[in-house]
């Protein structure tokens, strides 16, 4: 490479680097004007012009109102554009398949679910139904006149991220099933990556970034509820994946020697006492509708609650039983992690007022550090959505990485002619 061109070069990454800080900037701290953007991120004002400018051209950003109360010359207000690009995320569990878009403001546009019974059928039967999903997705986004920039999948399982396989996945019967690989087949060999995570990683992703920026929670974990139970640990605002990744398979902590067996063949694991099944076989007899694989499992929570608001003690009774075994499994939780809070997620999030005072009761006796270390019991506000969110989040990152995936509605100079601008 010549001194010139490698010079272009540092330049192209330069700009780069510039329109995705301004970019993260309204992201992260909101819409504001050209000149707080400049004096907030060290940018000289010609500079953040321009690169609004361009991320105009891109369909990320728009000029709205102008600012007002602002020392000097009010300046039009600058914000994330939505339209120009999409994020696909999807999930695979035991009893469903969903997939969800955001977009680039990172809010949903298209969340939808359906019932399976994924444990019933062979793996590549669920990536059938999956990719089915997937392509309905992304017909919509093209007919919208976005562009698709990445799908990302969770799986309740031990998965190698970096691979986009799944090692492990005893409730779905998986094992050494490379799903990124066989999804990117079934999808056509996209142009944008599709990736693999564990689901509750995934959850605790999105239940981080949900947040928002004034309630900034950096030491949490996330209890994803489900036929097994997940969990993702977010340690100093990073997502704790340990040695090789697999972090947070707190529902295989043995809990009970004695007990049932768990999907994972062994017995006694924390998911025997507060999964799903633990749930529903406490509250209803084997040919009660709650069982239903067929009824999505949003119906069949609701029935529970409906029960218990009934007064039906058998219902009432199991949820507080679960609520123990919570608090029982948080108190070791709180006790190696010390997080500020625990998320419940999952199907907790539709059931855990009936839980929270008997597992608040557990975790306070049973965590040694007094008042359970300060943390506190949150119930997710994503719900059965977070996997789904925080799988599109991740894959919304590659925008607000390198803006320059998205084309310029207008072709210009630096696009070249096989560029495919349309
Ligand atoms: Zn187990």
């Amino acid at each position: 490479m010549g001194e010139r061109s490698a010079r272009a070069g540092d330049q192209m990454a330069l700009r780069r680097h510039n329109l995705s800080m301004v970019l993260r900037h309204l992201r992260d701290h909101g819409p504001r004007s050209r000149a707080r953007l400049a004096a907030e991120t060290g940018l000289n004002k010609a500079t953040v012009s321009s690169l609004v400018a361009e991320l105009t051209t891109r369909g990320l950003v728009r000029s709205g109102a102008v600012e007002r109360g602002a020392i000097g010359r009010p300046g039009q207000i600058v914000e994330l554009a939505g339209t120009a690009a999409c994020a696909v995320g999807a999930e695979v569990n035991v009893d469903h398949v969903a997939v969800s878009v955001v977009d680039v403001r990172g809010e949903p546009v298209v969340e939808r679910g359906v019932p399976l019974d994924a444990s019933a059928v062979p793996a590549g039967e669920v990536l059938d139904h999956l990719t089915r999903e997937l392509a309905g997705v992304l017909d919509e986004i093209t007919a919208a006149g976005a562009s698709c920039v990445g799908v990302t999948v969770g799986v309740a399982g031990l998965v190698d991220s970096r691979t986009g396989a799944v090692e492990s996945a005893p409730n779905l019967g998986w094992s050494d099933v490379p799903v990124a690989q066989l999804l990117a087949e079934r999808l056509g060999r996209p142009s944008y990556p599709v990736r693999v995570d564990n689901e509750a990683s995934l959850a605790a992703i999105a239940e981080a970034r949900s947040a928002g920026p004034d309630t900034p929670v950096t030491d949490l974990v996330v209890v994803v509820g489900g036929v097994g139970v997940g969990g993702g640990i977010v340690s100093h605002g990073q997502l704790l994946r340990g040695h090789q990744g697999f972090a947070g398979e707190i529902g295989h902590i043995r809990v009970d020697p004695n007990g049932r067996q768990c999907g994972c063949g062994r017995i006694g694991c924390w998911e025997t006492v507060v999964g799903l099944r633990a749930l529903l076989a406490a509250a209803a007899d084997p040919d009660d509708q709650v069982h239903d694989p067929r009824l999505g499992i949003d119906e069949r929570l609701a029935e529970l609650d409906r029960r218990a608001r009934l007064g039906d003690a058998r219902t009432i009774s199991a949820l507080h039983e679960v609520g123990r075994g919570l608090g029982a499994g948080a108190a070791v939780l709180v006790d190696v992690l010390n997080p500020a809070a625990i998320v419940l997620g999952g199907y907790y999030a539709t059931v855990a007022p009936w839980m929270l005072p008997a597992m608040e009761a557990e975790l306070a006796a049973g965590a040694i550090a007094p008042r359970a270390g300060g943390c506190r019991v949150q119930v997710s506000r994503l719900g059965l959505g977070a996997v789904t969110r925080g799988a599109a989040l991740v894959s919304l990152d590659a925008v607000f990485d390198d803006p320059t995936r998205i084309a310029t509605a207008v072709p210009t100079r630096t696009v070249e002619p096989t560029g495919g601008v349309s």
